[in-house]
């Protein structure tokens, strides 16, 4: 078992490239984001301490963010793409150990580039579909769904996320500059390490991101 990491910022495309990798290649796609959304849809004990947090776009504290991914990496036996984890040093520290107690891999780390400007406009525009089994992301404008307001996988509502607005998506930036470099340097040196140009349509990004993953299947 193995261990990928899908770095970037807030709308620079992980989740969508983490559903067209998973499709593709056998892996488990868990995204801290989706995680907490659904204990916070679930009221548990952590979804009631995160939902302010998530939607004012500030960080959930990093003991309960490790928690959560720990206890799902030890039931798993899979290799699995981590989406959204680690954002901060402290995760990154954090993860390095647990991996080197359970004698688990790390696997690719990727990270997807893209100019601040694109960010706010893909973040704006996202919508997702409602049905958390599907979570399929369309985008107002790049990615519009065939019925307006509909999945085309599954038919379900699209909404917007609470924090996909502009005041949330300045906040979750902040949170972003803050965190996200000392943990991405963590990485950087690394031999699994690679960065791609996320400034693409989806497709095109996810194109780019299969070499990555089969080179170093294989
Ligand atoms: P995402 O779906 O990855 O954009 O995450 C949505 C929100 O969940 C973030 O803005 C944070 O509030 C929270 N979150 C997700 N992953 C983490 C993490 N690794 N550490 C702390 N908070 C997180």
């Amino acid at each position: 078992m193995r261990v990928h990491l899908l770095l970037g910022a807030p709308g620079c495309g992980k989740g969508s490239a983490a559903k067209d990798l998973v499709e593709k290649l056998q892996l488990i796609h868990l995204s801290t984001g989706d995680i907490l959304r659904d204990a916070v849809s679930q009221e548990t004990e952590i979804g009631l301490r995160a939902k302010a947090i998530m939607a004012s776009g500030n960080l959930v504290d990093d003991d309960t963010v490790n928690g959560l991914v720990f206890a799902r990496l030890r039931e798993e036996t899979c290799d699995v793409l981590l989406d959204g984890y680690p954002r901060t040093l402290h995760q990154a520290q954090a993860l390095d150990q647990f991996l080197s107690d359970q004698g688990i891999e790390l696997g690719h780390v990727v990270e997807i580039e893209v100019p601040r400007d694109v960010l706010a406009k893909r973040v704006v525009g996202r919508r997702v579909c409602s049905n958390p089994a599907c979570g399929a992301i369309y985008h107002v404008d790049n990615k519009p769904p065939a019925r307006d307001g509909a999945c085309d996988r599954c038919g379900s509502r699209l909404k917007q996320r609470s924090d996909d607005t502009l005041t949330a998506f300045e906040s979750r930036m902040l949170a972003f500059e803050q965190t996200f470099q000392p943990m991405a340097e963590h990485y950087r040196g690394r031999p699994q390490y690679r960065s791609v140009d996320g400034n693409y349509a989806p497709a095109v990004v996810s194109g780019n991101l299969f070499p990555i993953f089969m080179e170093m299947h294989a």
